[in-house]
């Protein structure tokens, strides 16, 4: 295969990904299914574990976090743990328990925000409904799931046209309550159906209306992703942010080995409002899980804590390139670019997690996968994101580096990077796995 080839294989695995990860739960069934036919091992986060050591495991954590592991054929001295981390979900609007609108003939849903992103980007698309519903089950505690996607345009969000607001170019604020409500069909004044989406979303996961106790589902955007511009620079897609790096973390630890130690890709759920849930990475979930595999190997809670100490973590996220019509947003002399390699961001404040030490780790592992990286910086004045890594670093004592692909529009229903950039980054996780 030549390099260009390498390059655009990266990007179509990731647009086919990106496809059927159209909830944070959806994410985890794909992350799941490419683990399954990989060898890997379910756990159940809540039963007994028997692991060896050479083996291949993941438990999902309540549907939408996700921790997969390898265990190499013994355990070295020190060094033992290796992290790549990624989150699940993505900004977009989530529906309210009782979503049914109807108003005018028309059939709309009551949402609300998840996460921050563009408003005005989600107007006037083709969107889809996915994420999971709870049904009456054997007993309180355990009601049935199911998992759902509508996989196909359902809903769309009208902006108003010009004629009615000639102020649109001058800049739109955008109600939440009012002006972003999805249509999702034109009714016939004499059916009188209040229930039209529960009806369409009982029949969708094979169930009664009445069994229906609750959901989690989200609009999400679901026109494909492509490979764009006049030499395929580019890659146009929703969820860039962070299915590229999940999509990394998985195949870094389904391809990399190392003989020794602990290799790990977690997914978190919750990144997007903030982590602070119990399968967020401001829960406890990872250093239990964590524990656990030490505890199954037959090795000591002080070998545990030991071993965190002196590991490794990468917290993959996107990252800011520096942009076409407003290049002054960008840091003057960190001009991030696309297709310039894997962004390594460094904040003073923390908001991204780095030491001088990480970094350089990261810098000497792009050089030994003879990819390319670049140092990524917000401007003085702007204090730019933040993601879970620093999170993770407050109870868990390892170096850790946040680094991403470079991107432009994030949080777009839309976003854009570099047809190179998923390769650079794979290639960084693989050495990460790999290096012994
Ligand atoms: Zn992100």
């Amino acid at each position: 295969m030549t390099t260009e080839q390498k390059y655009l294989s990266s990007a179509n695995y990731l647009l086919e990904r990106i496809v059927t990860s159209t909830s944070p739960f959806h994410t985890v069934l794909t992350a799941g299914e490419d683990l399954d036919a990989a060898g890997f091992v379910s756990l159940d986060f809540n039963r007994d574990w028997e692991l060896e050591y050479g083996g291949k495991y993941y438990v999902t954590v309540y549907d939408s976090t996700l921790i997969a592991f390898t265990v190499g054929d013994s355990m070295a001295d020190e060094g033992n743990l290796r992290l790549a981390m990624a989150h699940t979900d993505f900004p977009c609007f989530k529906l309210k328990p009782s979503p049914e609108m109807k108003q005018n003939g028309y059939g709309r849903l009551n949402v609300e925000a998840y996460g921050g992103m563009l408003n005005y980007s989600w107007l006037d698309r083709p969107l889809s409904i996915a994420g999971k519903v709870a049904l009456k089950g054997e007993d309180a505690f355990h009601p049935e799931v199911r998992f759902v996607d509508f996989a196909r345009p359902v809903a769309t969000i009208p902006s108003l046209a010009i004629h009615m607001n000639r102020e649109a170019n001058k800049g739109v604020e955008f109600n939440l309550q009012k002006d972003m409500l999805p249509i999702v069909d034109i009714l016939e004044e004499s059916l009188g159906d209040e229930a039209f989406f529960c009806a369409a979303l009982a029949e969708e996961c094979g169930a009664d209306p009445e069994e229906i106790l609750d959901f989690e589902l989200y609009l999400y955007q679901c026109e494909k992703g492509e490979i764009i511009g006049l030499n395929e620079t580019m890659i146009s897609s929703p969820r860039l942010d962070n299915i590229t790096s999940v999509t990394a973390c998985i195949k870094g630890l389904i391809q990399a080995q190392r003989g020794t130690g602990i290799n790990m890709a977690v997914l978190f759920d919750h990144e997007e409002v903030g982590s602070r849930s119990k399968q967020g990475a401001a829960g406890s979930a990872l250093p239990y899980v964590i524990e656990r595999i030490y505890l199954a190997l037959g090795l000591t809670r002080d070998r545990y804590l030991k071993d965190i100490t002196d590991g490794f973590a990468l917290s993959v996220d996107v990252a800011h390139a520096m942009h076409t019509n407003s290049p002054e947003k960008n840091d003057p002399t960190h001009p991030v670019k696309m297709n310039g390699g894997v962004a390594i961001k460094i904040a003073a404040r923390q908001s991204y997690v780095y030491s001088c030490e990480s970094v350089a780790a990261v810098q000497a592992l792009c050089a030994m996968a003879d990819v390319p990286c670049q140092k990524f910086v917000n401007r003085s004045d702007m204090p730019g994101g933040g993601t879970l890594g620093s999170i993770a670093a407050s109870y868990l004592p390892m170096q850790m580096q946040d680094v991403g692909v470079a991107m432009l529009a994030m949080h777009s229903a839309r976003e854009l990077m570099g047809v190179k950039d998923q390769y650079y980054l794979e290639q960084l996780v693989m050495c990460l796995f790999g290096f012994k």
